[in-house]
Order: C-alpha cells, then structure tokens, then sequence
C-alpha cells in the first residue's frame, strides 16, 4: 500500500489546484464576480500565476481561492493540503509551533492557517439531537483560564468560577456531538441551548446538576447520574449514564492540554469545532482519514477568516 501521504496533491501545486478545484466546483470553474458556471478559461503559459482562469461571460480573473479560507493566502495549495491532512487526522489536534516544523512556514503562518482550518470545521448542522426517542447525554466541562474573568478570591486551582466553561449535548444514537462555550452553568444560561437543539422526543441524559430538573421535563424522559453517589452504570437500567460525553470530553482535554496547552477564551470555539468536527466524523463511524480530510476541505468556502478577526 502506497503512502497517503505521497499522492500528487502534497507535494505539486497544480495537482493541488485540481485536487481542490474538483472537490469545490463539482461542476466546473465558478466564476465569483458574475456567477456564472463552468464558461470559463483556464490561463496558461510561464508568466501565469497557477489556478488562475478567466471568466467568458465578464472577462475578470479568478481563482478557487476567492472565498475560501486560501483567500489572501501565499501559502502553496499543497501545503495547505498538507496541514489539512495533518490536522484532519490526528485525534487529539496539531498544534502551530508542530505545523510550522513540520511544514516548513513560518510560525506566524501556521497559526493562521490553523485558526483557518478551524473555521472550516465549524458545523452548519442544526438538526436537533434525539428524535425518534433518542437518548442525549449533556454534560459541562472545565477547562484552562479565562483570563477575562477577574479572580473573586477562591484558591488558585479550586473551583471552576475562573475556568473556561463548555456544554456539550451527545445524540448516542448518531454518535454527533455539539459543544458550546458557555458564560456560567446556570439554568438560565444552559436551559436554552438544551431546549434549542434537542427534540422534545429526546431522553435527556444527564448528571446530578440541579440546573438540568426543570428543563428535563419538558422532554420525552430525564435520566440522572448520581455520580457523587458513585452511580456510573446503574445494573437495573443500563441506559443510564454519561460515558459517551465523558468520552468525548476525554479525547478533547488531551488535546487541550497535551497538544494547545493555550487557548485564549475568545478562540475557545473554534477549539470546539475541531473536536466536535473530528469526533462527529471518527473510524468509529466509518469515516477514513482521507474522507475526513475531503470533508474538511469542502467546508473551506464562504468561511474566510481575515486577521482583523481573530488578532483581537
Ligand atoms: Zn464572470
């Protein structure tokens, strides 16, 4: 078995140009100032920038670049691929300072361009979670500092007021989760997102926090895991328990911790998406490396992150 990693598109700038101009124009060459599809020509000749083609119908310059996270970019296409690839495929996230090893860019670059294809991951799914009766584990997590929240006096390391808070909701029927990142982990703060993504149909699934028992009855059945009573997998009703959002928010704390380390408040959810995206599209569920890294790259359009946005 030939290695993945030596087909055309990492190592050839035009192989690199095709492999992404297939996958985002499946029906040929759109033209981003008129619209227009598949009339236009493709430019050749030494002095020619790659990709470039020009439109029949208004006559303007184009590449697949315009609107896409690549926008702006001078970073080769098959670099691009490359990082990608890496980021696509390892489990817990590659961090800049990797990338920019691995891939020889400056570090400045590979920060971007992971913040970049983080936006790429971001979910434009809003399909609510437990129809049909399924069972939604929602469970909250902490992790690292917000430095925008101003200490109140508790002990460094105790408590979680000073932490980065997360709700996420697992659909186990689907194996689909969706994080969010959240101010506090009030019931007026949670109740919402809980009631805005999931089917009244739903099972809720959740821990002892008393924030969840008014919202749970709105829903189809509430079961509640006495984990303080040290109740993880109850014998008589095997339905009940949060292991498959302790999963989920496992692999995400060792990425976090063991490969970002970092991570400013702010940028949090674009954190999340990474993990919400790997894990919603995992070998678990059938989806390969390749694929994964395909679906990635046709969530590149119309996501085009300028610097403006994530410097501040
Ligand atoms: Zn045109």
């Amino acid at each position: 078995m030939a290695s993945i990693l030596s087909a055309a598109h990492f190592h050839n700038e035009e192989a690199a140009y095709e492999f992404v101009e297939a996958r985002i124009w499946p029906r040929g060459p759109v033209c981003p100032h008129c619209g227009v599809i598949d009339n236009a020509r493709r430019l050749q000749g030494k002095s020619t920038r790659i990709g470039v083609y020009k439109c029949r119908d208004c006559r303007a310059p184009f590449t697949v670049k315009i609107g896409t996270i690549f926008e702006a970019s001078h970073i080769p296409m098959n670099v691009w691929l490359q990082a990608i690839f890496l980021v696509a495929s390892s489990k817990k996230g590659v961090s800049s300072n990797q990338l920019h090893r691995m891939l020889g860019v400056s570090l400045k670059s590979a920060w971007f361009m992971s913040h970049r294809i983080r936006e790429a991951m971001q979910s434009d799914d809003f399909a609510l979670f437990g129809d049909s009766g399924g069972v939604v584990e929602v469970d909250e997590t902490f992790i690292g500092r917000d430095k925008t929240i101003k200490p109140d006096g508790e002990k460094r390391g105790r408590g979680f007021h000073h932490k980065n808070k997360v709700l996420s909701l697992v659909d186990r029927n689907s194996g689909q989760a969706r994080s969010f990142v959240v101010d506090d982990v009030k019931a007026s703060t949670l109740i919402p997102i809980v009631l805005d993504n999931l089917s009244r149909e739903a099972k809720l699934m959740t821990d002892e926090n008393v924030s969840y028992v008014r919202v749970g009855r709105r829903f189809a059945a509430h079961g509640v895991v006495h984990h303080k009573r040290g109740e993880y997998v109850a014998k008589n009703a095997p339905e009940l328990h949060t292991n498959t959002i302790e999963g989920f928010f496992s692999i995400f704390k060792r990425g976090m911790k063991g490969v970002y380390q970092h991570c400013a408040h702010n940028h949090l959810h674009r954190y999340l998406a990474e993990f919400d995206f790997r894990y919603n599209n995992r070998k678990a569920l059938g989806v390969e490396d390749s694929e994964r890294a395909e679906k990635l790259l046709k969530g590149v359009v119309g996501r085009r992150l300028t610097y403006q946005t994530i410097a501040d």
